[in-house]
């Protein structure tokens, strides 16, 4: 089964998608990454899904990838006596460490790194923002705050305050626990989420220590602040835009976006756009003229995927949302405007051998027409520079380990194939040349662009661009 899109299709699994006759119909839609959100389920749920995500691979000879998404510090209220509390603006109410269910004035927030970080004048958003609270006096253990704006406090809601970086790391307890459970299951990628600085990727790379790609989800100014070093340590970023919106006013979320799927582009670090792109297709069967052109602009600004979230996870049209995404990313990426907006803007190689050899083998694709650019990688870093290239032609990705062809299936333009390393330059040859007319891109007569390495089958040794026909 052969995608001729360079875009890829991030959807999340959840109850709406917990058979596999529902996994198999997002695949069959389109979906190139099964996101298991760690947040929600228990490990038996996932462990199911993944063999379900693993018996498709099987079944299709597609290598697929699994991105498991760790719950990160999300900060909550605590328990509220009758689940839910009444309020109004100019109400006054004291946060404080106490875990006794709060009631009208008192409302427990029991973490004390917030109250570490609070000042007069600081702010929190509670319940994604749909309440303001202003604080008037802080202190150690608790907080006078008044209402700025909200009508309803209700038990366990998510906290957030903009701007501050608070004194705690991006793996909760929790987090290490699915973190161990994800590697041991084969998660692909692993996102992290609410990362404020840079130790935060550096600690999670240390855990997770090569046995998955590390994804950091932007979701905090303060991570802005530090945007190209934390996309230097990740393997790939995600842009969070749930969380984003929230922590910052939503008129700035766009022009954030466009900023950090540029940056991820200059690095060629995989990048995904998430949150809301079809969000009211958890319950109509045709998205909004504005969700169409929330999809579309990531596509258009090159974006390595965009995600799906509540749409798979609790939606009733969940395939049909995969195929909506699908058939934008087909309209976009046939359009003039976007050849010119992608494939005719190329970033600077840097001056290593793989940058050079695959910047030539665009150059030569582009020069020649040919029908397909091949890369030999075995950790899959040649294949990423070919793809921060944005060729017109499909990469396909030859490589004898499963792991990184399935963690490129997140990545532009990629087909990932899984085959033993060349023996020698015939066999690299006629190997490359079967791929891409077995897989469909290329048809007798062609011409393919293949980089490899000498010795073959040697990690980081990319120095071979050769050019073949296919024979007619
Ligand atoms: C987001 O906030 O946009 C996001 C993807 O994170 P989560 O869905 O885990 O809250």
């Amino acid at each position: 089964m052969t995608r001729f899109r360079h875009a890829k299709i991030v959807a999340t699994l959840g109850p709406a998608t917990d058979s596999e006759a529902a996994i198999g119909s997002l695949f069959a839609a389109g979906a190139d990454v099964f996101r298991f959100n760690l947040s929600h389920g228990s490990h038996d749920d996932h462990r199911r899904r993944y063999a379900a995500v693993r018996a498709l691979e099987a079944q299709y000879g597609r290598p697929i990838a699994v991105l498991g998404d760790l719950q990160g510090p999300k900060l909550r209220l605590g328990a509220l006596a009758g689940g839910e509390l009444a309020i109004k603006a100019g109400d006054r109410l004291t946060l404080d460490l106490d875990t006794a269910p709060g009631g009208a004035k008192r409302i427990p927030l029991p973490h004390p790194e917030i109250f570490a970080a609070l000042e007069r004048g600081s702010e929190l958003l509670v319940d994604d923002g749909k309440v303001r609270l202003r604080v008037l006096r802080a202190g150690k253990d608790r907080a006078d705050v008044e209402v700025v704006a909200g009508t309803r406090l209700s038990d366990r809601k998510g906290v957030n305050l903009p701007g501050a970086v608070l004194p705690i790391s991006a793996l909760t307890e929790k987090d290490r626990r699915d973190l161990a459970f994800a590697l041991e299951l084969g998660c692909d990628w692993i996102a992290l989420s609410f990362v404020q600085r840079p130790d935060d990727v550096a600690e999670a790379k240390k855990l997770v220590a090569g046995r998955a790609g590390v994804m950091a989800k932007l979701e905090k100014p303060a991570a802005l602040d530090r945007l190209e070093e934390i996309v230097e340590l990740s393997d790939a970023v995600m842009v969070a835009r749930g969380d984003l919106g929230v922590e910052m006013p939503p008129e700035s979320v766009p022009g954030q976006q466009k900023r950090i799927v540029r940056a991820c582009r200059h690095a060629g670090k995989p990048v995904v756009v998430a949150t809301q792109m079809l969000e009211s297709m958890v319950s109509s069967p045709a998205p909004t003229r504005a969700e169409a052109s929330d999809v579309a602009t990531a596509i258009y600004d090159g974006a390595d995927a965009v995600m799906l979230s509540a749409e798979t996870a609790v939606g009733q049209y969940a395939a049909e949302a995969v195929a909506m995404m699908a058939r934008i990313a087909a309209v976009v990426e046939a359009d003039p405007i976007y050849r010119v907006q992608v494939h005719s803007v190329h970033e600077t190689p840097e001056a290593t051998s793989a940058d050079a050899i695959t910047a030539a083998a665009r150059q030569v694709a582009e020069t020649l027409g040919a029908a397909a650019i091949v890369t030999y990688t075995t950790s899959g870093s040649t294949t990423l520079r070919a793809a921060r290239e944005r060729p017109a032609a499909p990469i396909v990705c030859l490589t004898p380990r499963a792991a990184t062809a399935r963690r490129l299936a997140l990545a532009w333009g990629v087909y990932p194939v899984i085959t033993e390393d060349a023996h020698d330059f015939d066999d690299m040859v006629s190997r490359a040349v079967a791929v891409a007319a077995e897989a469909g891109f290329a048809r007798p007569g062609d011409r393919i662009a293949i980089t490899a390495g000498v010795p073959f089958g040697t990690p980081g040794a990319t120095n071979l661009l050769s050019l073949a026909r296919v024979p007619g």
